[in-house]
């Protein structure tokens, strides 16, 4: 070991031997269906310091490899040792523009968290659990608060369509390097699924608005009811602006096209989770858009978007809420920590069932759902065992409404009205240069779910940054690829 200035050896780094995570503080199951409150309360400093000091400070950095912003995990995990929390906050933002939201929303589990050498003989570290106690203790303390820096006015517009992390991100990174950006979003607050998707519960709206206040601040231009392809077409804003950015997400929901879908009482879970988190539904007659859910609420699917619009609809206090779902426990796409709050706030879980009918009353309105039990037969394509119809297994589960959540794709209001816009027709994602994210029209970018389809926050904020960097170039040489190394000097 290096001596230091004074000759002395550095003090030895204090490591944790503790191979489970430090435990995240909660509300209990039976008090947080009572309200919409964040469930994880959030580590204090010494639950922090307490996780910090398990992180070896590996050399090859292998978390740093599964997280899509490379983030400098171990160097901020070190600044947590020291307490030395602002310098932690100012090692993720360097390259992490949403940290407190990161960390509550990211799958840490499928990322940085699954490369953590700590993994291999316990419980890897809560990475994503620390990104949020320095976020949160940055919001707190007013640290690391002050706008960046934005380049001198380089006198180009660019336009930004869909105002999700994928746009935000872009808008953020394309202000500091000195252009004029103009949000156009079409619904009436910014956000994408970070405010109408995901609930007040996992990702508390003053976070987002905060940030999204920091970039109105630094100049961004929010233009909100404003729908692309309906207000103004694509080929329009072309001629206003010197380069535009496509993300608008992925939000054309999916149905099970059964009998009975047209029925009163039937929602998306897009429909019945903006009605919620968007208009603000729970705080009826507060909000005046009330969503009318019901006694008996059953959910059908199995993701996180089907997880959430249960824990949803469980704190609207209705008699009962049921998941339904065609497989197993074990097929379940959601993550597990997400499970494991559903069962927690006792949400029944029907499983190995699917839904073949949805039955009404007189009024056309849902009075039950009509399922048939499945068993598991072999593997299908995405390797997860096939469900196999029972015959005459079917029988009638009575409720007031169901909420139809199975995955979403791309809405193509925008897109359908641009021929020249190269598109995969089958998954109705927009096609764009793997490098520069340009699409096949010059100066349009693209990225987050309307490229990738139903993705991530922290891939479509990746997307969001790699397209910006490409942009810049566009807008200051015309040509949005860097030159190939050989061709420089
Ligand atoms: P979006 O967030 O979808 O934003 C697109 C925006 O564009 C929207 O505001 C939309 O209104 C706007 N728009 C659409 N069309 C137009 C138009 N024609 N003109 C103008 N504006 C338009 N990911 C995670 O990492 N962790 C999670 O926990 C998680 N939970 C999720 C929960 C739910 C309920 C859902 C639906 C998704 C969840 N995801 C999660 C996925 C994640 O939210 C998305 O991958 C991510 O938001 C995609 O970002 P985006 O910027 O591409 O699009
Ligand atoms: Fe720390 Fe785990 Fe990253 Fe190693 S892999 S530096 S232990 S967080």
């Amino acid at each position: 070991m290096a001596d230091n200035d004074n000759g002395k050896k550095p003090p030895k780094r204090k490591i944790n031997k503790q191979k489970v995570k430090t435990p995240m503080p909660e509300q209990a199951p039976e008090d947080r269906i009572l309200n919409f409150n964040e469930v994880p309360i959030g580590y204090d400093d010494d639950m922090a310091v307490n996780e910090a000091e398990r992180c070896l400070d590996c050399k090859k950095k292998p978390c740093v490899a599964g997280c899509p912003v490379d983030v400098d995990i171990p160097a901020a995990l070190q600044f947590i040792v020291k307490r030395d929390f602002a310098g932690a906050f100012r090692k993720i933002k360097e390259t992490n523009f949403l940290p407190a939201i990161c960390g509550r929303v990211c799958p840490q589990e499928d990322q940085c968290e699954l490369h953590c050498v700590l993994g291999k003989k316990g419980e890897p570290g809560g990475v994503g659990r620390l990104e949020r106690f320095v976020a949160d203790w940055a919001m707190k303390n007013d640290a690391g608060s002050d706008l960046p820096e934005c380049a001198p006015s380089t006198g180009k517009k660019v336009a930004i369509i869909g105002s999700g992390p994928a746009g935000l991100t872009a808008a953020s990174d394309l202000i500091q390097l000195g252009h004029e950006v103009h949000v156009f979003e079409a619904l009436h607050k910014p956000g994408g699924v970070l405010f109408y998707g995901i609930p007040e519960f996992r990702l508390p709206k003053k976070i987002l608005v905060k940030e999204i206040n920091g970039l109105a601040e630094m100049g961004v231009k929010f233009h909100m009811n404003y729908v692309i392809g309906a207000t103004e077409t694509l080929s329009e804003l072309r001629d206003r602006f010197d380069a535009i950015f496509i993300g608008v997400g992925a939000g054309l929901p999916w149905f099970l096209n059964i009998p009975g879908e047209n029925l009163n009482g039937v929602y998306s879970s897009n429909e019945f989770l903006t009605r919620v988190n968007l208009m603000g539904a729970y705080d009826f007659p507060n909000n005046d858009t009330p969503v009318k859910a019901g006694e008996r609420i059953v959910v059908v699917g199995a993701g996180n978007t089907a997880m959430d619009s249960a824990r949803t609809a469980k704190r609207l206090q209705p008699e009962n809420v049921t998941l339904v779902y065609r497989r197993s426990r074990e097929e379940m796409p959601a993550r597990e920590e997400e499970i494991h709050h559903a069962e927690e706030e006792q949400i029944e879980m029907k499983l190995l069932h699917t839904p073949v009918a949805i039955l009404g009353d007189d009024e056309g309105k849902v009075k039950a759902v009509r399922l048939q039990r499945m068993e598991l037969g072999e593997p299908d394509d995405s390797g997860r065992r096939r469900p196999v119809p029972i015959d005459d297994s079917e029988f009638d589960l009575s409720c007031d409404s169901v909420v139809v959540a199975l995955g979403c794709s791309p809405n193509p209001l925008m897109t359908k009205v641009e021929p020249d816009l190269k598109m995969n027709t089958r998954r109705g994602t927009v096609i764009a240069d793997e490098d520069t994210l340009e699409t096949s029209l010059p100066g349009v970018f693209a990225g987050g779910d309307i490229v990738t389809g139903g993705a991530t926050v922290i891939l479509a904020m990746g997307n969001g940054r790699q397209a910006a960097q490409a942009m810049h170039r566009y807008l200051e040489t015309g040509v949005a690829r860097a030159p190939e190394p050989e061709a420089i000097g």
